[in-house]
């Protein structure tokens, strides 16, 4: 396209909240043939709240909250927002009159998985099922009834461990955005395939994709792995889109040929993408791709 053609496109970008930052991702958009989608906060609304809380410990539920929530203070994943929202909750409910402030050491971040720290003389993990496994934390029988449960529910479970032992955990929902729906089959309409990757477990994947209609899934994949997914495709001669908002997509954001960033992401994202989709609505997808595709076809 002519420096104009960009300029103008990027202008009328910019005034639908679709912000463009180079004419080749404006050029490449018109030939993608597939749209791959991150989960959290991409295709859902990114946050997430605690549905319920179970023991599986002789922890009180008000000690157990606290040494959570000690480890979850540092972490920026939503899923930790959830956690500290509801152990707030609670301590205004059981009349708490100060927020409990046991300080977290060695705090550490699990991208995908968790985090972990030592509060007091207890070491305190908080993630998923790939964290309890990489640390050698059993999961028994219980535990694993109370995951598949919630998972099949679309709910993702946040198991707590004290000492090397699950004490506890919560239930954790993230609706679908309302648009996510229309929004793929449109796509589909356009002759467009979506995808969906995610570091989320593969039950809570799949439950989601089945609410969105989305046919292919990856899950339970890391930065690394999204960006090969994306190569993938690519070796097979296909234009790919990307679509995150997280830390753990710019690496997939950056090999696609389009990079599009949630506006209500992180930093990291918005900086690593091509396009940046600042009211975060799904929507926005197809008007970047409708705004190549009329840019370009004006030139040919
Ligand atoms: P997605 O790819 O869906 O955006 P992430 O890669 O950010 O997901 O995280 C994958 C999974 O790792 C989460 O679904 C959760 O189970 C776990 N996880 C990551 N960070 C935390 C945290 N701070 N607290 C609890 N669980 C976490
Ligand atoms: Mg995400």
């Amino acid at each position: 396209a002519t420096p104009t053609a960009v300029m103008v496109a990027t202008g009328k970008g910019a005034s639908q909240g679709v912000l463009i930052k180079g004419g080749d991702a404006l050029e490449k958009a018109h030939k993608v043939k597939t749209v791959v989608f991150d989960k959290t906060g991409t295709l859902t609304i990114g946050k997430p709240a605690v549905v319920s809380a179970v023991l599986f410990s002789s922890y009180s539920m008000e000690e157990f909250c606290d040494l959570a929530t000690a480890a979850e203070v540092n972490s920026e994943h939503p899923i930790a927002k959830a956690v500290m929202e509801h152990t707030k909750r609670l301590r205004r409910k059981f009349g708490a009159s100060t927020d409990h402030n046991a300080k977290v050491k060695d705090f550490e971040v699990h991208p995908g998985a968790g985090v972990s720290g030592r509060v007091g003389e207890k070491v305190v993990l908080v993630g998923n099922r790939k964290l309890m496994q990489a640390s050698n934390v059993p999961i028994g029988c219980e535990v694993q009834d109370y995951i598949s449960e919630n998972e099949q529910m679309a709910r993702s479970c946040v198991l707590v461990a004290i000492d090397g032992k699950i004490a506890g955990a919560f239930a954790v929902t993230d609706p679908v955005k309302p648009e996510a729906g229309r929004v793929i089959s449109f796509l589909h309409s356009m002759g467009i395939s979506s995808i969906m990757v995610t570091g989320d477990n593969w039950a809570t994947a799949m439950a989601i994709s089945k609410q969105v209609g989305i046919q292919k899934v990856f899950a339970e994949t890391d930065p690394i792995g999204k960006a090969d997914r994306i190569k993938d495709l690519q070796t097979r001669g296909t234009i790919v889109a990307m679509v995150g908002d997280g830390i753990n997509d710019s690496p997939a954001l950056v090999a696609a040929d389009v990079g599009m960033a949630i506006g209500a992401g992180t930093d990291v994202a918005i900086e690593a993408a091509d396009i940046v989709l600042i009211k975060s609505n799904l929507e926005d997808v197809i008007t970047a791709i409708h705004l190549s595709r009329k840019t370009m076809s004006r030139i040919r």
